[in-house]
């Protein structure tokens, strides 16, 4: 099943008088559930537009964005932003976790906000905590975590509501390389567990290259090692 399809996209900055700058050019782009794919990208390459197109957080100039088989391309604010809470998660390179909760109830609340009761969250929440080894950390306040431990509850927390597609912006950045292996390998248990499509945008090309695809942006164009261009 098809969590990501983007075809043709095109996205160009208007800068007043210095002129026009060309993000994405051409960009095709399918990710299925169960992959997960890195995005390499040098700074300013475009890599933050891609997500937020893909998040359905902005809209290309051209080409069309479907998530999880809906096709979103000219859709209006309310079905995207729909499309978006039900559909896909963010994780970024802080946490941003609620510090007044605990790390099971920073994954409870998105969960209520979608509908579901207390009970049904909360199990859900311990799940997901038990899948990255944090079974013992759940009544612990953010301020109580390291770095590794609050990103793989902000992982958990992304996948609450069960999202097809988890779109991560340098999710260890801030992490020293033993602790960004455990987050990783956390990360690989929850696709593995719910079977969700991930786009992590990265620096670290030894972590990228464990992944199942690594692509690189570069000029506007998105290509794939390996392949003869990105599928
Ligand atoms: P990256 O995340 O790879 O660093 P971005 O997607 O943030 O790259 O930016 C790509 C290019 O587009 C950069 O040259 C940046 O300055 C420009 N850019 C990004 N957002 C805007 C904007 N809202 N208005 C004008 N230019 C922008
Ligand atoms: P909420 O359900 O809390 O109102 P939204 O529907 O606005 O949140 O956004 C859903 C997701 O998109 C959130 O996980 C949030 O982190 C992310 N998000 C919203 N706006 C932005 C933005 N401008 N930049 C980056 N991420 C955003």
């Amino acid at each position: 099943e098809t969590a990501l399809s983007l075809s043709g996209i095109e996205k160009t900055y208007n800068r007043g008088k210095t002129g026009a700058v060309h993000v994405l050019s051409g960009v095709d782009l399918t990710l299925k559930r169960g992959e997960v794919v890195a995005l390499v990208a040098p700074s300013g390459a475009g890599k933050s537009t891609l997500l937020h197109i893909a998040g359905l957080l902005d809209t290309p100039d051209e080409g069309h964005v479907s998530v999880a088989g809906q096709e979103l391309t000219g859709t209006g604010d309310a079905r995207r932003t729909a499309a978006r809470r039900a559909e896909i998660g963010f994780v970024y390179q802080f946490h941003h976790l609620l510090p007044e909760f605990t790390a099971a109830e920073n994954i409870v609340l998105p969960q209520l906000a979608n509908g579901a009761a207390w009970a049904e969250a909360e199990a859900r929440a311990k799940e997901l905590l038990g899948t990255v080894g944090m079974d013992h950390r759940a009544d612990h306040r953010p301020s109580a975590l390291s770095g590794g431990e609050q990103q793989r509850v902000a992982f958990c927390r992304a996948l609450a509501n069960a999202p097809a597609l988890l779109l991560a912006d340098e999710p260890t950045g801030n992490l020293d390389p033993t602790t960004s292996d455990t987050v990783f390998a956390a990360l690989m248990s929850l696709v593995r567990e719910t079977g969700l499509a991930a786009l992590i945008a990265t620096h670290n090309l030894e972590l990228a290259s464990r992944m199942d695809r690594v692509l690189h942006l570069d000029g506007g164009r998105l290509t794939e090692r390996g392949r003869s261009g990105a599928s």
